[in-house]
């Protein structure tokens, strides 16, 4: 028997480093709507997208936090734009052991993106201004087996990475945000 699958909406945050001007007015406003309470504070430490800045040569990357990696990776990536060389793992979405980018800062739990949960757009497409980010949706078909795998997963990893105490008191703190 086939199992059922049933749609689900992904959306994606499409990024113009061209039309960025580095302002960093998404890394304020994610800040604070994840702050506790919302919009209490707006320390961009806390942000789930950070701003990779080159003002001398007018580069700006908007980076999104993207899934946990409980490991370094063994290869990495150096770019080199406009004749500036990049740090490795500079535009890596992961929070991960081998830098402190897109981390808590008062747990160290990793930071990732969740879309504004509850807000009708993402609030850093809302604020960014020169339009460097649209949001897209699209439709996906998925069984309920593979949604439950994929949050025991996520869940399990960072278990293993942080401890169970850890992991409850931080999802303790979420849901008492909502
Ligand atoms: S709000 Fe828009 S223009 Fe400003 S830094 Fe973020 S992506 Fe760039
Ligand atoms: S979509 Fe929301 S959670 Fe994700 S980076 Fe933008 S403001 Fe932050």
């Amino acid at each position: 028997m086939t199992a059922e699958k049933k749609k689900r909406i992904v959306k994606t945050i499409k990024i113009d480093v061209d039309k960025c001007n580095g302002c960093r007015a998404c890394e304020v406003i994610c800040s604070a709507f994840h702050a506790e309470p919302k919009y209490s504070s707006n320390n961009p430490a806390r942000a789930r997208i950070r701003v990779v800045r080159e003002p001398y040569s007018d580069i700006y990357v908007p980076v999104y936090a993207g899934d946990y990696a409980p490991a370094e990776c063994a290869g990495r990536d150096k770019y080199t734009i406009d004749g500036k060389e990049y740090d490795e793992c500079s535009f890596c979405r992961a929070s991960c052991p081998s830098r402190e980018d897109f981390k808590e800062p008062d747990s160290g739990l990793p930071l990732k993106c969740d879309m504004c949960e509850g807000e009708e757009e993402p609030l850093c497409v809302k604020w960014c201004i020169t339009d460097a980010l649209v949001l897209e949706e699209r439709e996906e078909e998925v069984t309920e087996e593979e949604e439950q795998e994929e949050l025991e997963v996520g869940l399990e990893s960072l278990a293993d990475r942080y401890g169970l105490d850890k992991l409850v008191d931080a999802l303790t703190r979420i849901s008492k945000k909502e």
